[in-house]
């Protein structure tokens, strides 16, 4: 059995989702670490965006461990956050948080290496930038093609992306 403290990869400085074959393991912060959290609301939709991430590893067989550069990630990092930031909107009824980011979205290009790039480094610039077209991308899919489809074919992003 996988150990957990091997299997983990980091959200920023808000939360944790991690994911093996036999374990899937969910952290955020307390109150009391990011007082942030106090808003049950934002905690809520935290709770959300990491287990979407825990269902988007299960669907596709990846594997989330800390430092292993997403070896075992069998989705694009765009696709993964994307789907766990419409996923949680969803669930909190917050579609200013769609709204906004296909509005930061809009006209900004981005090709999918940057995207990828933006993805892989916690610093980059770009990486606000890069969450907006992911949401964006991935909100048009879920409109044109529905959560179903999107969830089954969470690997294949070739068939639901309209640039
Ligand atoms: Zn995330």
């Amino acid at each position: 059995m996988p150990r957990a403290r091997s299997a983990a990869a980091a959200d920023g400085a808000v939360g944790a989702a991690a994911h093996a074959h036999a374990l899937a393991l969910v952290a955020l912060h307390a109150p009391s670490v990011d007082p942030a959290n106090g808003d049950a609301r934002r905690l809520r939709r935290l709770l959300a965006h990491e287990l979407a991430h825990v269902l988007a590893a299960e669907r596709t067989g990846s594997v989330k461990r800390l430092g292993d550069g997403n070896r075992g990630m069998r989705l694009a990092e765009w696709v993964d956050e994307g789907f766990a930031v419409n996923l949680a909107a969803a669930v909190t009824a917050e579609p200013g948080i769609i709204d906004s980011a296909r509005s930061r979205a809009s006209g900004v290009p981005m090709s999918d290496d940057a995207l990828a790039a933006a993805f892989r480094d916690l610093n980059a610039p770009e990486r606000s930038s890069a969450f907006a077209i992911a949401t964006a991308r991935v909100w048009r899919a879920l409109q044109a093609h529905g959560l179903a489809f999107v969830f089954e074919h969470l690997s294949d992003p070739e068939r639901w992306t309209q640039r």
